[in-house]
């Protein structure tokens, strides 16, 4: 255009061409550069899905949580964790293979953010998962979290026509102010270790002041 621009006399170039010269130019540059975006776009999700998701249950992993949780979270008032532990997974690999152990894996992180409905899934461990969800009070809390235990017990995965029932023990932990995510899991994995150490496929949680804790389980 500058070139054009600087003749004295356009002279040898006719109009007409002239347009379809610049147009077809503009359309050349035009369709690269959507062809290069896009492509671009498509990438950058690939390398953010690759970096936040745990590749084998399309959960969020430990980056993401942490994302989550100092970032995205505004509001934590009425914030609840929930630090999920697969009972005696170890023996549904032992029995049936390292296959079908994953296949598990990914028949609970659905099942779980079935159950869960608003709220987020993390995969923190081989078999531990962390559920993030905002809850009017503490019973809601509990109840929910009551509803996934009972939800896993009452559930028998179908994995290659193997039939395969997998019991969990959840630690609830409510958020306070002074909590950083660290405290707050820990706080939560303290539950976890008494719902282990008290039997397993129980939830426990420590709200009230009255008792260490207390077991929400029938
Ligand atoms: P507990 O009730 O005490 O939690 O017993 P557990 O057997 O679940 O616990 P333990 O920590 O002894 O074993 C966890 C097992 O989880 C061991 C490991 O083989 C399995 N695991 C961890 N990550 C994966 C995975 O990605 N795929 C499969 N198939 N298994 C995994
Ligand atoms: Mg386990
Ligand atoms: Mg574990």
């Amino acid at each position: 255009m500058f070139i054009l621009g600087s003749k004295s006399t356009l002279a040898p170039f006719e109009t007409f061409n002239l347009s379809l010269n610049l147009l077809c130019a503009y359309l050349s540059i035009w369709a690269i550069s959507h062809v290069f975006e896009g492509s671009r776009s498509h990438f950058s999700r690939r390398l953010k899905n690759l970096a936040l998701l745990d590749p084998l249950t399309g959960a969020g992993n430990r980056l993401s949580m942490n994302h989550y949780f100092e970032v995205e979270l505004q509001d934590k008032s009425q914030l609840y964790l929930f630090l999920l532990d697969l009972d005696f997974f170890k023996q549904i690999n032992d029995e049936h293979g390292h296959g079908v152990g994953d296949q598990v894996l990914i028949e609970v992180a659905t099942l779980l953010r079935v159950v869960l409905g608003r709220g987020y899934v993390f995969r923190v461990g081989g078999e531990e998962f962390a559920l993030f969800s905002s809850f009017a009070n503490e019973e809601a809390a509990l109840n929910t979290a009551e509803q996934i235990r009972a939800r896993f017990e009452n559930t028998t995965f179908d994995i290659d026509g193997l039939a395969i029932n997998v019991t969990t023990s959840i630690g609830v932990a409510k958020f306070k102010s002074t909590n950083s995510l660290e405290s707050f899991v820990n706080q939560a994995d303290k539950q976890l270790y008494k719902a282990k150490q008290f039997g397993r496929n129980k939830v426990y949680c420590k709200f009230k002041k009255e008792h260490d804790y207390e077991t929400v389980v029938a």
